[in-house]
């Protein structure tokens, strides 16, 4: 029937064809080194295509302005929890829809405009949404960056204080998209604290490896506030959230993301969340081991084949990610668009020496590990993809080549690990059950 159908509507096919051929490109036949992404596990994908997808939930649970929800509400509340356990808060809200979400409603919540922000540099590695070309500046917030040391490749910590005591900010944000040590929340949240700033704590790039035990969590060192996407190291569907130490200042943020930045809240991710919440539960601190394993193997691998890989005097990164300077390999933008020829998937990045006239063609690469580790990669692969990233970028082999070889070795790959295990027949039942609840 479906065939028919798409011989009868060509419009249709072509939806069709790009949608299905997409998901084998990148699931099957590419070696996914963007650091913001991941996948989500199969029961994960499953409770993701629910009904919820089709409705309206504005407010808080059990204070909702629209009727049809009890089900709604206590996943909400149920999935918030979990989050909670493993952030060890009470106080999450899984409402914002996006990372930037998140922080447009925690820095609304305690600025207005006009008001001073004190930003982790962009050298640091800093999200768009903490500049004034991003929501920042949407807001009205005046952005007065941290300096950086990049010795540390992170904040200096000794004039970052003596500028939060000078300028006396109301809000101090950490955390960053290139983000390979952890920032110093303690001494900024003591020195943002004794000029009565906040501190929001941005780890959309961490969240996974927080939960996982192998990465501070901000809200043990000080921070009042942290922001999140759920996509990211956090094996979730795309979504956000906020979770305070305080439940004054969940409140407050509470009060700001509806009405002012979401009405409906996505609510079919819900259950997706709860579910990689659950998973994190039992194999989180698995999982992220092997990240920061696959990570550091990775950097380690690639500099032995003489690819320049950022801070190897500090072991090179303390997270998913690893940072290449290519401006001696062609530059970002070249480098990247010869390894997706290869089927390797990379983004070129702003390193902390390029010029703001570079941002067209940075000179490095950032890649992530998250995912490779979640299609069940160890160290030893990272030998493998060091290869073949040397292949295209150092010894100029014909990109189209190595495509083959990338797709012969994700040939072994094709299962997500450190999950729950369902059966076909279980996917199956779950699908109908989707389409056609009984
Ligand atoms: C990815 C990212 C965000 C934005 O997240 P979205 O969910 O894409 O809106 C915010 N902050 C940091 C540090 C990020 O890396």
């Amino acid at each position: 029937m479906l065939d028919e159908l798409l011989k009868e509507h060509p419009e249709l096919k072509k939806v069709y064809d790009l949608t299905i051929t997409h998901t084998r490109y990148r699931k099957k036949e590419t070696i996914n080194l963007i650091a913001s992404e991941n996948v989500m596990s199969p029961l994960a994908m499953l409770l993701y295509l629910n009904d919820m997808m089709h409705r309206y939930a504005e407010g808080k649970p059990f204070k909702r302005f629209y009727q049809g929800l009890k089900y709604v509400d206590e996943l909400e509340v149920e999935a918030s929890r979990l989050m909670g356990e493993l952030l060890k808060t009470q106080f999450v809200d899984l409402r914002p829809i996006s990372g930037t979400t998140a922080n447009a409603a925690a820095f609304r919540a305690f600025t207005a405009p006009g008001d001073k922000a004190v930003v982790a540099p962009v050298q640091a590695g800093a999200h768009v949404s903490h500049t004034r070309f991003g929501t920042l500046g949407a807001l009205g917030i005046e952005q007065i960056e941290m300096p950086f040391s990049i010795e540390e490749w992170n904040i200096d910590v000794d004039k970052a204080v003596k500028l939060i005591e000078n300028v006396k900010p109301k809000i101090v944000t950490l955390g960053g998209s290139l983000y390979i040590f952890p920032h110093p929340t303690k001494p900024i949240a003591e020195a943002a604290h004794s000029v009565g700033a906040k501190v929001i704590h941005d780890v959309a790039h961490v969240l996974g490896l927080i939960v996982g035990g192998v990465w501070p969590n901000p809200l043990l060192e000080g921070a009042d506030v942290i922001t999140s996407s759920t996509h990211k190291t956090f094996p979730g569907p795309q979504g956000g959230l906020f979770a305070t130490r305080l439940e004054e200042d969940y409140k407050e943020i509470g009060k700001v993301i509806f009405p002012m930045f979401v009405s409906n809240h996505h609510l079919h991710r819900l259950a997706a969340t709860a579910v990689t919440a659950i998973e994190m539960k039992l194999f989180g601190r698995e999982y992220a081991e092997q990240v920061v394993r696959n990570a550091r193997k990775l950097a380690e691998a690639l500099a032995a084949r003489g690819v320049k890989v950022v801070m190897e005097e500090k072991g090179f990164t303390q997270s998913h990610q690893v940072v290449l300077d290519v401006s001696n390999l062609g530059r970002g933008t070249r480098v990247a668009l010869q390894l997706e020829e290869a089927n390797i998937i990379v983004n070129k990045n702003m390193l902390p020496w390029d010029r703001p006239e570079d941002v067209k063609d940075p000179s490095g690469i950032r890649i992530g590990v998250q995912e490779v580790t979640r299609w069940g990669m160890k160290e030893g692969e990272m030998e493998v993809i060091a290869d073949l990233i040397k292949e295209v970028i150092i010894d100029k082999k014909e990109p189209s080549e190595v495509k083959k070889k990338v797709i012969e070795f994700r040939k072994e790959f094709t299962e997500v690990h450190y999950c729950l295990k369902i059966s076909r027949e279980d996917e199956i039942r779950l699908l109908n059950l989707m389409l056609h609840p009984g």
